[in-house]
This record gives C-alpha cells, structure tokens and sequence, in this order.
C-alpha cells in the first residue's frame, strides 16, 4: 500500500532549527539574566507554554526574521529530490511543524509547492510575536500543534505512516507511526524505549531505503 509520508521540519528538512537560530540571534534575555533556554528546558511547563514564552523574547520585523534566515537555514542534503521523488510515488508528503508557518513556506520557497504544510501560524504584533496555535484537535492537550492527530487520520484510512523527525515533538506521533527515521533526541528516545527506527542523516539515505521498498509498506495496523 502507499504509505502517507509525514516529516517534522526544524532540524529534519534542515540542518538547522529555525527557531533556535533566531532566539540565539535576536531573543531578549530574561529578567534574570538567563537566555531562551531557560524556559525550554523547564520541564514543568508544557510545550504550547513554551513557545509562546519564547516568542515574547522576539521584537523584530518578520521581514527582517525571513531574511536572516536566508543566510542562516540549510535544507537537508538530498530534501529537494526526496520530496519530489516521494510525491511523485504518491506519498503525499506532508510537513508537520511544532513551528511556525510563515518562516517554514519561507524556508522551503518553491519546494512548499510539493507539500502540505501543517504547523502552528503566527501574527507579528508591534513588539510581540504571537503564536496562533495550528487548528488541529489535540489527543494529550500537551502541544500546540498535535501531530498524532495528523497520523491517526492516515491510519484510519488505512494507510501505514513513515514519520521523519528529530526532536521532542516528535516523540508521540513516531510511536504509532508504522516505519520510523529519526536523529538526534528522538533516535536517543526511541532507542531508550527499545522502539525500532532507522537512522538518517541525509534525504539521500531516505530515498534509498524507501526505494528499496518500492515505495510501499504493510497496511496500516486496525
Ligand atoms: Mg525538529
């Protein structure tokens, strides 16, 4: 069967997480004198806390955030031909993003032709960015844009799901996904929780492995 191909987008479709680079960049410090990581690393706070927290410390112009960017953001080796070899085999790519939209279709420029993009929106008030929380009903209430939501939908559809990720929010929807690639913090989660995945450091490698699938997997579980 044609499986539905999901991909989280900071620090997967690039090497680096736009987010962060604009934090470190631009982002005010805390009264205290602590930095942005302060409250990501807050373990008592939960992610759609987070975000908006860590937004409040950003004040410049979108206009100026985007072209910053430009210099800053690499796409993965090897993401341009992988999305357009996935599309083409029916795989429907959909990007999903605990990130904001206008800096993802920034990123990706041409490329967001190929793919759905999901993630959550954002309105640049004069000294505040504002994070619109993306519109998807959420299963744990933990995160702003609840990816598994997006997975359970393919999958009652029938259709078995390759999830491609690398950070926390992607912890969830790699659990119930039916083939998973992952680096950085979740390959370490997902191999402390003895789940199986596979490896990536490269869109190269991606194609590679699915090609010699044949584009296909195993029918979603019931
Ligand atoms: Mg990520």
């Amino acid at each position: 069967m044609i499986p539905a191909l999901f991909l989280d987008f900071d620090g997967t479709l690039t090497e680096e997480d736009t987010l962060v680079q604009l934090l470190d960049q631009f982002g005010r410090r805390l009264p205290d004198g602590r930095d942005w990581r302060a409250i990501e690393f807050d373990d008592s706070l939960p992610e759609n806390v987070k975000l908006q927290a860590e937004m409040d410390l950003l004040d410049l112009p979108l206009a100026e955030a985007l072209a910053w960017l430009d210099g800053a953001t690499r796409l993965r080796t090897g993401c341009a031909e992988f999305l357009r070899e996935a599309a083409g085999q029916g795989l429907e790519p959909v990007v999903l993003s605990g990130g904001l939209l206008p800096l993802i279709r920034h990123v990706l420029g041409p490329l967001a032709t190929l793919v759905q993009v999901r993630a959550n929106d954002l309105r640049v008030e004069p000294g505040r960015w504002r994070v619109l929380p993306a519109h998807t009903p959420r299963i744990r209430n933990q995160c702003n844009h609840c990816k598994t939501w997006h997975l359970r939908q393919r999958q009652q559809q029938g259709r078995p799901v390759i999830y491609v990720g690398d950070g926390a929010t992607d912890f969830c929807p790699a659990r119930e996904a039916e083939l998973v690639f992952a680096r950085s913090s979740l390959a370490g989660q997902l191999r402390s929780e003895g789940r199986s995945f596979l490896s990536f450091t490269t869109f190269d490698q991606v194609a590679e492995e699915l090609r010699n699938r044949h584009w296909r997997l195993s029918p979603a579980r019931p």
